[in-house]
Order: C-alpha cells, then structure tokens, then sequence
C-alpha cells in the first residue's frame, strides 16, 4: 500500500474487520453475529424528531450555528449526570465532548505518543483502538486476560519486561466493562491494584467504557477513574444507549489534559455536530432514560442467554466461552489447533457469521477464537445462529 506521496500514518491505518464480514452478512437468509451495532429499535427515539425540529425553530441561532470548543454547557452538565451512574465522579469542566468516543480516543492518542512510542492493551482489545494507534504509529503490547480481566501480575511483568528494554509503556488503553471483544469484566479486587501499578510506573490510563450502563444485573463496580483522578482518562458515549448516528461521545479528563485536549479538538472539528449535542442533552434532561436504558439492557440481557444457552452444549470438547454479565460480546476460543477463519467458510454454508478473532490482536495472534455479537438479532434468531454454528463446528470438526 505504501506510495511515493503518502504518509507514514496512511499506511497504518488497518481496515475494519467486521466490514469484511458485513458483505456476508447481508446475504439472504444470513444470521450475522458479526456487526457490534446497537439496536436501535430498543432505544427510545420517538421524541427525538420533535426535539430536533423543537431545537431548530426555537433554537436555531444556537444549534445551527458553531459552538463551543469543550461542548454544550448543559450537555456537559447531563454527562456529569451520566457518569454519576457508573459511580464516575467528575466536574462538568473535565469533559471534552467528542464526535463518538473514536475521535476522543484518537485526539488523546494524538496527545500522549508520538511515533514509535508503546501503549499497553488488552489481548484481544477493540479492533477501532488498533486502528488509531496503527495509524499513530504506536506499537501495541498485549497483557493477558483471563476470566476476570486484565491480569495485575501479567500488567506488572509487562512494564517491567518493556521498561527494560527501553520501550517503558506510555500509557494503558482498557476496557474494564464488558470488554469489546470478549465481554469480559475486570473483578473489582483487581481495579485499585490495577491504578496502583500503574500509577507506580508513572503510565496513565485510558478507561474507555462504552458499554457500562447496559448491565445485566444492579451490580455496581467501581470504576478505575474512582481510584485516581488525575491518572485515569475516562471515555464515554451515546453511541450504545441512543444512537451511534447522532456521533456524540466524551471524555472526561485529569487536569493536566484539559486544555490540550479542548485545543486538539478544536483544531480536528472546531466542535462537535451542536444539533446532535442537544439531542444527547435531552435524552438526559427530559428523564426516564434510566429506565429506558435498563429496558434495553434487559432486552440484550435475553438475547445473551438465547445465544449462549444454546451455544454451550454445541461446543467441541476443549472449547470455551464466556459469559457476559453486560454489553453486546461472547468470545469462544476453540480447542487447540483450529482456525476461526476456516470455520467461518463453514459457518457462511450454514448461513450464520461472525468475526474471526485476530483481527483484534496487534500480534498476529488469536486465530483459534472469535468474536459473536448478539446485539442485533432477536433471541430467536440467535438460537438458530447457534444451532447454525454448532452444526458447522461438528461439520469441521470431522474432517
Ligand atoms: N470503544 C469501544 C470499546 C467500542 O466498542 C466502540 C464502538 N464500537 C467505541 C469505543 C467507539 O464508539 P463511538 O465512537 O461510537 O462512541
């Protein structure tokens, strides 16, 4: 790919894997586990063209025009009030409204590396956060999970292993909710000493939790914010509980990112989209979106049991799988010596796909696993894709 009249950067870029499997899924009859969209007919967005032509005819002067450079004063203010719910506790002057939580993640990477430089990750991580660090040019280093998250031994080994090789970590990008792609949750025994670590080696951390209001159970963990402010970049976004089309998101940040952050977003977007600011103010202001929230959360709660109820029983001796507690993933990881890519052939036979899992490793890693998505298909459906997928796991499994 590499040209005479482009840069370093366009050439790291990395196209989307579940684009790749998109084309697949729109064939008739398919049952995709690939796309980890939202649904958007569980978000409630009856009122929303009201409050769209509400805000133009009363407020046009204000949504129409530029606006702020940090965000929508009473969105900045509703934020406060949504990351309350996680138990985040930050001023409405830490947070920097973003495009999507994608542009925070990018402007922040912009902000603490530059070229050559080592960010730490989960293995596997979002496949988006590989993107902006490939294109970056910032060398991801996996630290091994396991059914509890992040491990803090595998964390502290790994600073240590890089620090003596000159590469000392610039910071950790986590995803400690019901982690994309294996809906994973870091345990709560793990967070502080997850901070300390870190905070021990002098490596900031890039909590990016798109997904921790759509919890299937009441059960609240901390968050690693909680544990120290100034160390911890927290990432938020409407995407998964309205719409990811209006593309409102945010971080909320330690003081010394401030202003460098309002000033690289400036300088990408002058500001994010105001209109769509308002709509993500109102969903927050006019009430009951907790409620709504916790209707979706249920609803994905169902379709996770219908997937990976049916599913388990299918597996081949030696696989596993997890069990989400919250968001839109299950990771299978099959038994030694099989490959996801080919049981995808298998799989689009059968009429059901998925994402193979490399392509969320930065190190060529992880083709025996594979992400399912269970956000987008009703638990009927998802019955049948497990149905589907057991029969091409048996298919493959006997030859
Ligand atoms: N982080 C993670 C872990 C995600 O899964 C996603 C969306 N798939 C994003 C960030 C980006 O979300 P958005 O830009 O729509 O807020």
């Amino acid at each position: 790919m590499s040209h005479l009249f482009l840069s370093d950067a366009a050439v790291g870029y990395l196209p989307s894997p579940v684009r790749d499997v998109w084309e697949l899924s729109m064939q008739p009859g398919m049952i995709s586990l690939a796309g980890g969209n939202p649904d958007l007919r569980l978000s409630d967005t009856r009122w929303m063209a009201e409050a769209a032509a509400r805000a133009i005819t009363d407020h046009g002067d204000e949504v129409l025009q530029y606006g702020s450079g940090t965000g929508l004063s009473g969105l900045r203010e509703a934020i406060v009030e949504l990351m309350a719910a996680e138990a985040v506790t930050a001023p409405a002057d830490s947070v920097q409204v973003t495009a999507g939580s994608q542009m925070a993640l990018d402007l922040i990477t912009k902000l603490l590396f530059t070229r050559g430089d080592t960010i730490l990750a989960e293995g596997p991580t979002y496949v988006g956060a590989l993107g902006v660090f490939g294109g970056a040019g910032v060398r991801v280093e996996h630290v091994d999970m396991d059914d509890d998250g992040l491990r803090p031994d595998a964390l502290r080994e790994r600073i240590d292993e890089l620090t003596r090789q000159g590469r000392a970590p610039r910071a950790l990008y986590t995803i400690p909710n019901f982690h994309n792609p294996t809906g994973i949750s870091l345990a709560a025994e793990r967070r502080p000493e997850i901070v300390e670590i870190c905070r021990e080696a002098g490596v900031p951390i890039i909590e990016d939790n798109p997904y921790g209001l759509l919890r299937f159970e009441e059960r609240q963990v901390p968050p690693l914010h909680s544990f120290d402010p100034e160390l911890v970049i927290y990432l938020g976004s409407f995407s998964k509980i309205i719409a990811p089309g209006l593309r409102v998101g945010w971080a909320s940040a330690p003081t010394w990112l401030r202003r460098p952050l309002q000033l690289a977003s400036e300088a990408n977007v002058i500001c994010a989209s105001v209109l769509s600011q308002d709509l993500a103010r109102t969903f927050v202001t006019r009430g009951g979106w907790r409620e709504g929230v916790a209707g979706a959360a249920a609803e994905y709660a169902l379709r996770a049991r219908a997937l990976n109820d049916t599913l388990s029983p299918l597996l081949p001796a030696g696989a596993e799988l997890t069990r989400p507690a919250g968001g839109f993933f299950s990771w299978v990881t099959l038994p030694e010596g099989w490959s996801a890519v080919d049981l995808l052939e298998n799989a689009v036979d059968e009429h059901v796909v998925f994402v193979p899992g490399a392509s969320f490793y930065a190190d060529g890693t992880g083709s025996r696993r594979l992400r399912l998505a269970y956000s987008l298909e009703a638990p009927l459906q998802l019955e049948e894709g497990a149905r589907r997928l057991g029969r091409a796991l048996e298919r493959y499994g006997s030859v």
